[in-house]
Protein backbone atom coordinates (compact mmCIF):
# COMPACT_ATOMS: atom_id res chain seq x y z
CA UNK A 1 0.00 0.00 0.00
CA UNK A 2 1.02 3.26 -0.66
CA UNK A 3 1.74 6.03 1.71
CA UNK A 4 -1.13 8.66 1.15
CA UNK A 5 1.41 11.13 1.69
CA UNK A 6 4.12 11.98 -0.98
CA UNK A 7 6.05 15.00 -1.54
CA UNK A 8 7.12 16.69 -5.62
CA UNK A 9 8.93 20.22 -6.11
CA UNK A 10 6.64 22.19 -7.95
CA UNK A 11 7.94 25.18 -10.18
CA UNK A 12 5.22 27.69 -9.15
CA UNK A 13 2.39 27.61 -6.74
CA UNK A 14 0.51 31.24 -7.91
CA UNK A 15 -2.10 30.46 -10.67
CA UNK A 16 -3.91 33.23 -12.27
CA UNK A 17 -7.48 32.96 -12.05
CA UNK A 18 -9.74 32.37 -14.97
CA UNK A 19 -13.56 31.76 -15.14
CA UNK A 20 -16.02 31.63 -11.77
CA UNK A 21 -12.59 32.32 -9.49
CA UNK A 22 -11.40 35.22 -11.34
CA UNK A 23 -15.60 36.78 -11.71
CA UNK A 24 -15.49 36.33 -8.05
CA UNK A 25 -12.62 38.88 -7.47
CA UNK A 26 -9.84 37.06 -7.24
CA UNK A 27 -6.32 37.59 -9.40
CA UNK A 28 -4.66 34.46 -8.51
CA UNK A 29 -5.34 30.82 -7.11
CA UNK A 30 -2.85 28.73 -4.67
CA UNK A 31 -3.25 24.94 -4.85
CA UNK A 32 -0.61 23.72 -2.03
CA UNK A 33 -1.03 20.11 -3.48
CA UNK A 34 -2.30 17.37 -6.12
CA UNK A 35 -4.93 14.93 -5.09
CA UNK A 36 -7.37 14.88 -1.27
CA UNK A 37 -7.87 12.26 0.81
CA UNK A 38 -11.11 13.75 1.50
CA UNK A 39 -11.75 11.73 -1.52
CA UNK A 40 -15.57 13.25 -1.76
CA UNK A 41 -17.67 10.54 -4.48
CA UNK A 42 -18.94 13.80 -6.23
CA UNK A 43 -15.20 16.01 -6.09
CA UNK A 44 -15.29 18.24 -9.58
CA UNK A 45 -11.80 18.50 -9.55
CA UNK A 46 -10.75 15.10 -11.01
CA UNK A 47 -13.30 15.39 -13.78
CA UNK A 48 -10.95 18.58 -15.13
CA UNK A 49 -7.75 15.95 -15.52
CA UNK A 50 -4.84 17.55 -16.65
CA UNK A 51 -6.48 20.89 -16.85
CA UNK A 52 -6.61 20.47 -13.30
CA UNK A 53 -3.09 20.43 -13.21
CA UNK A 54 -3.37 16.39 -12.44
CA UNK A 55 -2.01 13.39 -13.39
CA UNK A 56 -3.52 10.00 -14.69
CA UNK A 57 -2.74 8.50 -11.22
CA UNK A 58 -4.51 11.17 -9.28
CA UNK A 59 -7.90 11.46 -11.24
CA UNK A 60 -7.88 7.36 -11.78
CA UNK A 61 -7.07 6.83 -7.26
CA UNK A 62 -8.63 10.38 -6.52
CA UNK A 63 -8.23 10.64 -2.44
CA UNK A 64 -6.12 7.70 -2.48
CA UNK A 65 -2.64 9.85 -1.71
CA UNK A 66 -1.90 13.98 -1.53
CA UNK A 67 1.21 15.08 -3.37
CA UNK A 68 2.38 18.45 -1.38
CA UNK A 69 4.45 20.69 -3.01
CA UNK A 70 7.17 20.58 -0.35
CA UNK A 71 8.52 24.57 -1.95
CA UNK A 72 5.20 25.43 -1.51
CA UNK A 73 6.34 28.46 1.00
CA UNK A 74 9.82 29.13 -0.43
CA UNK A 75 7.84 29.63 -4.13
CA UNK A 76 5.02 31.88 -2.24
CA UNK A 77 8.44 33.93 -0.94
CA UNK A 78 9.29 35.02 -4.47
CA UNK A 79 5.63 35.27 -6.11
CA UNK A 80 3.73 37.27 -3.56
CA UNK A 81 2.56 41.04 -4.07
CA UNK A 82 0.80 43.25 -2.19
CA UNK A 83 -2.24 43.51 -5.12
CA UNK A 84 -2.88 39.75 -5.39
CA UNK A 85 -6.75 38.40 -4.07
CA UNK A 86 -5.38 34.67 -3.41
CA UNK A 87 -8.19 31.65 -3.42
CA UNK A 88 -6.95 28.49 -1.08
CA UNK A 89 -8.04 26.21 -2.73
CA UNK A 90 -10.29 25.21 -5.96
CA UNK A 91 -8.58 21.75 -6.31
CA UNK A 92 -7.92 20.26 -2.81
CA UNK A 93 -8.69 21.13 0.54
CA UNK A 94 -5.61 22.99 2.41
CA UNK A 95 -6.84 21.06 5.08
CA UNK A 96 -7.39 17.31 4.53
CA UNK A 97 -6.32 14.42 6.32
CA UNK A 98 -2.86 14.06 5.03
CA UNK A 99 -2.01 17.65 6.14
CA UNK A 100 -2.15 16.82 9.74
CA UNK A 101 1.05 15.21 9.36
CA UNK A 102 2.92 17.22 6.82
CA UNK A 103 2.16 20.45 8.78
CA UNK A 104 2.44 22.82 5.12
CA UNK A 105 0.13 25.27 5.77
CA UNK A 106 1.51 27.12 8.93
CA UNK A 107 4.57 27.69 6.21
CA UNK A 108 2.23 29.14 4.57
CA UNK A 109 0.61 31.51 6.59
CA UNK A 110 4.17 32.38 7.42
CA UNK A 111 5.10 33.24 4.34
CA UNK A 112 2.16 35.40 3.71
CA UNK A 113 2.41 37.14 7.40
CA UNK A 114 5.67 38.22 5.81
CA UNK A 115 4.48 39.27 2.39
CA UNK A 116 0.57 40.02 2.48
CA UNK A 117 -1.35 40.20 -0.50
CA UNK A 118 -5.06 42.19 -0.33
CA UNK A 119 -7.10 39.41 0.45
CA UNK A 120 -6.62 35.69 1.36
CA UNK A 121 -9.36 33.14 1.46
CA UNK A 122 -9.26 29.83 2.34
CA UNK A 123 -11.56 27.58 1.97
CA UNK A 124 -11.76 24.06 3.92
CA UNK A 125 -13.89 21.61 5.26
CA UNK A 126 -11.20 21.03 8.16
CA UNK A 127 -11.18 21.28 11.71
CA UNK A 128 -7.78 21.06 10.93
CA UNK A 129 -7.72 24.44 10.72
CA UNK A 130 -7.88 25.24 14.64
CA UNK A 131 -4.31 24.20 15.09
CA UNK A 132 -3.41 27.15 12.71
CA UNK A 133 -5.08 29.74 15.11
CA UNK A 134 -2.58 31.55 16.32
CA UNK A 135 -0.78 32.51 12.55
CA UNK A 136 -4.25 32.75 11.49
CA UNK A 137 -5.07 35.72 13.69
CA UNK A 138 -1.58 37.20 13.30
CA UNK A 139 -2.19 37.09 9.62
CA UNK A 140 -5.81 38.90 9.60
CA UNK A 141 -3.87 41.86 11.30
CA UNK A 142 -2.25 41.81 8.08
CA UNK A 143 -4.91 41.08 5.25
CA UNK A 144 -8.38 40.79 4.58
CA UNK A 145 -8.09 36.56 5.69
CA UNK A 146 -11.59 34.90 4.96
CA UNK A 147 -12.62 31.29 5.95
CA UNK A 148 -14.89 30.03 4.11
CA UNK A 149 -15.80 26.55 5.87
CA UNK A 150 -17.95 24.53 3.89
CA UNK A 151 -21.03 22.31 4.98
CA UNK A 152 -22.97 20.06 2.76
CA UNK A 153 -25.80 18.56 5.33
CA UNK A 154 -27.32 17.79 8.21
CA UNK A 155 -27.60 14.74 7.57
CA UNK A 156 -25.66 12.03 8.67
CA UNK A 157 -26.86 9.38 6.19
CA UNK A 158 -26.22 11.25 3.46
CA UNK A 159 -22.81 12.66 4.60
CA UNK A 160 -21.32 9.00 4.93
CA UNK A 161 -22.63 8.08 1.72
CA UNK A 162 -21.32 10.65 -0.38
CA UNK A 163 -18.19 11.76 1.54
CA UNK A 164 -17.43 9.21 4.08
CA UNK A 165 -14.11 10.50 5.02
CA UNK A 166 -14.90 14.21 5.98
CA UNK A 167 -16.15 15.52 9.33
CA UNK A 168 -19.34 15.40 10.66
CA UNK A 169 -22.36 18.02 10.30
CA UNK A 170 -21.37 19.11 14.18
CA UNK A 171 -18.13 18.96 13.77
CA UNK A 172 -17.86 21.41 10.97
CA UNK A 173 -20.50 23.64 13.05
CA UNK A 174 -18.13 23.35 15.87
CA UNK A 175 -14.90 24.40 13.76
CA UNK A 176 -17.08 27.61 12.50
CA UNK A 177 -17.83 28.10 16.12
CA UNK A 178 -14.40 28.22 17.26
CA UNK A 179 -13.07 30.37 14.50
CA UNK A 180 -15.60 32.92 14.95
CA UNK A 181 -14.63 32.91 18.50
CA UNK A 182 -11.74 33.06 17.75
CA UNK A 183 -12.04 36.55 15.60
CA UNK A 184 -11.64 34.93 12.41
CA UNK A 185 -13.90 35.87 9.94
CA UNK A 186 -15.70 32.56 8.37
CA UNK A 187 -19.14 32.00 6.23
CA UNK A 188 -20.69 28.64 6.25
CA UNK A 189 -20.36 27.48 2.40
CA UNK A 190 -23.32 25.35 1.98
CA UNK A 191 -21.32 23.72 -1.12
CA UNK A 192 -22.05 21.76 -2.39
CA UNK A 193 -25.51 21.53 -1.36
CA UNK A 194 -26.64 17.66 -0.66
CA UNK A 195 -29.84 16.24 0.27
CA UNK A 196 -30.86 17.84 3.47
CA UNK A 197 -33.23 19.32 5.77
CA UNK A 198 -32.36 22.98 3.99
CA UNK A 199 -34.42 25.20 6.86
CA UNK A 200 -32.32 23.23 9.55
CA UNK A 201 -29.13 23.50 7.59
CA UNK A 202 -29.12 27.24 7.07
CA UNK A 203 -30.50 28.01 10.45
CA UNK A 204 -27.67 25.90 12.05
CA UNK A 205 -25.26 27.28 9.49
CA UNK A 206 -26.09 31.30 10.26
CA UNK A 207 -26.42 30.56 14.12
CA UNK A 208 -22.83 29.06 14.18
CA UNK A 209 -21.17 31.89 11.78
CA UNK A 210 -23.20 34.55 12.67
CA UNK A 211 -22.47 36.06 8.86
CA UNK A 212 -24.84 35.52 5.81
CA UNK A 213 -24.56 32.09 3.56
CA UNK A 214 -22.70 31.07 0.58
CA UNK A 215 -24.46 28.38 -1.59
CA UNK A 216 -23.99 26.26 -4.69
CA UNK A 217 -25.12 23.50 -6.26
CA UNK A 218 -23.50 20.59 -7.85
CA UNK A 219 -21.74 20.71 -10.75
CA UNK A 220 -24.10 19.00 -13.37
CA UNK A 221 -23.61 18.23 -17.23
CA UNK A 222 -27.09 18.82 -18.23
CA UNK A 223 -27.19 22.66 -17.02
CA UNK A 224 -23.08 22.90 -17.93
CA UNK A 225 -21.66 22.06 -21.19
CA UNK A 226 -18.47 22.50 -20.37
CA UNK A 227 -15.48 22.59 -17.39
CA UNK A 228 -15.98 20.73 -14.01
CA UNK A 229 -18.66 18.76 -13.75
CA UNK A 230 -19.84 16.25 -10.84
CA UNK A 231 -17.49 13.33 -10.44
CA UNK A 232 -18.59 9.04 -11.76
CA UNK A 233 -18.76 7.77 -7.80
CA UNK A 234 -21.58 9.87 -6.96
CA UNK A 235 -23.76 9.45 -10.27
CA UNK A 236 -22.93 5.60 -9.39
CA UNK A 237 -24.82 6.33 -5.67
CA UNK A 238 -27.16 8.24 -6.75
CA UNK A 239 -28.53 5.37 -8.95
CA UNK A 240 -27.98 2.55 -6.22
CA UNK A 241 -30.52 4.69 -4.44
CA UNK A 242 -34.60 4.20 -5.41
CA UNK A 243 -35.54 7.22 -2.83
CA UNK A 244 -36.10 11.03 -4.33
CA UNK A 245 -34.19 12.51 -1.83
CA UNK A 246 -31.34 11.00 -3.29
CA UNK A 247 -32.11 12.64 -6.82
CA UNK A 248 -28.93 13.04 -7.96
CA UNK A 249 -29.93 11.35 -10.83
S1 LIG B 1 -12.59 18.18 0.13
FE1 LIG B 1 -12.93 19.35 -1.76
S2 LIG B 1 -11.12 18.96 -3.01
FE2 LIG B 1 -11.15 17.40 -1.42
S3 LIG B 1 -12.15 15.64 -2.34
FE3 LIG B 1 -13.73 16.83 -1.25
S4 LIG B 1 -14.62 18.23 -2.77
FE4 LIG B 1 -12.66 17.45 -3.60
Amino acid sequence: MDSPRRRQTARSILSETTGFIAEAGFTHSLTPARNCTYGCTYCYVPTLGVYGGLKPEDWKRWGQFTTFKANAADLLRKELRPHQRIYCSPLVDPYQPAEAEEQQVPRILDALIESPPRVFVLQTRGPLILRDLEPLRALSVRTTLRVSFSITTDREDVRRLYEPHCPTFKERLDAVRALRRAGIETYATLAPLLPCDPEALAGAAIEASGRDLIGDPLHVRTVKRYGATTRDAAWGLAGERSEPIYGLA
